[in-house]
Order: C-alpha cells, then structure tokens, then sequence
C-alpha cells in the first residue's frame, strides 16, 4: 500500500521530546520562543506567533486585523471549512468568490466583484501549496482599502516570486495538523511584519492579556505547548529537503501523467514554487469514482479534496449559501489527489503512474 500521507518522524523529534519531559516544563516556554523565532526567519518575517492549530491561527489573526461583527471577509468556497470557520468566530460574514480552473485558488476578478462597503480583508488560501495571485490581489486591496490574510495552512516552504508563504499579505497563518507538509500533531502559527498585529495576537492567544492579570480584550487559551515546539523545531530543520522531494516527485507525476488523455495534472503559475502539499488531478467527473476504485485495488492511497466548496456543506446552507460558484462546484466533481509525499521511491513513483494508466477509463 502506498499511503497518502506519511509524516517523517525521526529520533531528532523523539530526543527532543524527551529533553522537554526531562526539563518538567510543559507549556508555552523556551521552545515555543524557538520555534517561533526560527520559523519567522525561516518565512523571511519579523515575528511570529504560535498557536494551539492553524484555525485558533486563522482566528488570532482577523482579531489582530480588526475583523469584527458586521465586516464582509472575501475568501474561497474551495478550501478546509476552518478558513470559513474562522471569519465566523469573529462574528464577521464570509463571502465566497469562486476560483480559478487551473491554480484551484481565489479567481482575483471574481473577488474584486464581491466587494461592497461593508468588505475589511481579503483571505485568500494557497491551496495544496500553490501561492495565490500575490500581486493581482495586493493591488485590489491597495484599491479599496482591504487587507489581507493569506492562509498558507498548506503552504510552507511554497513561494512567489521568490518570497515565502507566510509573508505576501498583512498576516498569514498556518497549520502543523498530523497530515500538513510541517506536523506537530496539532498546532498553528500567525506570521506578520506589523509589530501591532504580532502584539494583539500574542495577548489574544493568552486570555487577552496585557500583562499578567491585566485582560484587555475577550481572548482564549489558543497557547501551544513546549513539546509541540520541539517537535516543530525538528521539523522545521527538515523541511527543505522535504519540499525539494515533493517539487522533485511532482514533476515526474506531470511529466508521466500529463501524457494520458482525460487527465489534467497540476498546473504552476509562471514564478511559483509550489509546495505540493496535495498533487491533485483533475478527471472527467463521471470517471473519478472508476480511478477511485482501481486505485484502491491497486493500492495506492488517494483523495478528494474537496467534495464539496464550503458554501454547499449543510450548516453554510442553513445560512442561506447557495450553489452559484460553478468553477469550484465543477472542480469539487472532478479532482483527485494522490501520493506525492517526500518517503516516495522511484519504484513508488513508477506504479502510481502506472496504476493511473491502467484505469478501466471505457467502462
Ligand atoms: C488544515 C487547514 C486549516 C486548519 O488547520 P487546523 O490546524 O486543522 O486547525 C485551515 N485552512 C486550511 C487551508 C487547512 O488546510
């Protein structure tokens, strides 16, 4: 069986651990400092702030931007519903703007028709580890007065025009859940240059405090621990060489798997590296649950991400969201994502390619 995801984990993360167990400290101390300084270096920003998962991450981070009840926040239907989750914890309204064919990420044009009085942010995803359109969307903000929060919760080590996730927008967020590209198990960061934002979303992180036993704001216990840290410290030493093996195992798959007809491989924008959180193929919708089947028995692990855009989950209709964002209800039909992860062999490589081609397409 060759699984979706395999997460790489070394006696480096084990003797870290154990250090941290030995020290008796296990909440939010020393390591987390470390990680943090390390991974703001690491984004080419000035701070960053860790938190207890990527959506305590996301919420921090439209409290420290001043998202509040009543704001519009712009973001994509096409995404993990924390991103939307999010917004709403802030009381804010999310509005859906669909997304482009070829990048699965926020179509600009579209969002720049969205855009009312009413609308604070921009939050666009960079989804599977693609960056979103930086430069197309800093200049509709620039227009209209808008920031933006780049969730790059699928991103790290993806960059545009050689500036890493985590620094195109205002803030940025992201996850180090057991399956992302950078695991902790649970975990999260908000990264930033505004010494403003990195300030409120520390306090937020720790019951709005200013100061011990000084509550400023309404905050929450978002606070990641020290073994978490340590584990992400480890992690994060690691991480190139574990983007290079994905860019690496991509582009095989889009050199073998763009030959067969029927399937459109992922696609990178001209000064994009992608991150390859997910390498996912788009198929003719009535044949996904073939490939879906065949790659079971041959198999190798795949996944649908997402069957279905936020706006059409039960609870965002409830709230009177309807289907009227046809690119990302199409795409949510037809795309698939399978192995591309850093412990694949060639030999891996080779029967993926080769279970794919051999797909009973005609039935
Ligand atoms: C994983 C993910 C999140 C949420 O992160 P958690 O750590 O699971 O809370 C948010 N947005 C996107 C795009 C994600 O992939």
């Amino acid at each position: 069986m060759i699984p979706l995801v395999k997460p790489l984990l070394t006696e480096e993360e084990r003797n870290a651990v154990m250090k941290v167990l030995e020290s008796g400290m296990l909440a939010q101390g020393k390591k987390v400092k470390e990680f943090e300084d390390r991974f703001a270096d690491f984004c080419g920003v000035n701070y960053a702030i860790a938190t207890n998962s990527g959506t305590s991450a996301l919420h921090s981070a439209l409290h420290s931007l001043d998202i509040k009840k009543g704001d519009e926040v712009i973001t994509t239907p096409f995404t993990f519903v924390a991103t939307a989750n999010a917004i709403l914890m802030q009381g804010a309204t999310p509005v859906f703007a669909d997304i482009e064919e070829d990048t699965f990420n926020l179509d600009p044009k579209k969002v720049e028709e969205k855009i009312t009085e009413k609308t604070k942010a921009l939050l666009p995803v960079d989804l599977f580890g693609h960056p979103y359109e930086v430069a197309s969307f800093q200049k509709i903000a620039d227009k209209h007065g808008l920031v933006i929060l780049e969730d790059a919760a699928q991103a790290i080590d993806a960059r545009y025009e050689n500036k890493k996730a985590g620094s195109f927008g205002d803030a940025a967020t992201f996850s180090f859940y057991a399956t992302k590209n950078l695991i902790t198990g649970e975990g999260g960061m908000i990264t930033t240059n505004d010494e403003k934002v990195a300030e409120k979303a520390r306090s937020f992180r720790h019951h709005g405090q200013s100061q011990q036993y000084e509550y400023e704001t309404l905050g929450y216990n978002y606070r990641m621990t020290d073994i978490l840290a340590a584990i992400g410290v480890e992690q994060l030493k690691r991480i190139k060489e574990m983007t290079l093996k994905r860019r690496k195992n991509a582009l095989f798959l889009n050199d073998e798997l763009g030959k067969i007809d029927g399937i459109t491989t992922p696609s990178i924008r001209k000064g994009v590296d992608h991150s390859f959180h997910q390498y996912s193929i788009v198929v003719p919708s009535e044949k996904r649950d073939i490939l879906v089947s065949h790659l079971k028995e041959e198999g190798i692990g795949c996944g649908i991400y997402y069957p279905k855009p936020v706006h059409l989950s039960p609870f965002f209709r409830r709230m009177g969201f309807k289907a009227q964002l046809p690119v990302s209800e199409n795409i949510s039909r037809c795309i698939l994502s399978i192995p591309v992860h850093s412990h694949l062999s060639e030999e891996d490589l080779k029967k993926i390619v080769l279970a794919v081609s051999s797909a009973p397409w005609e039935k």
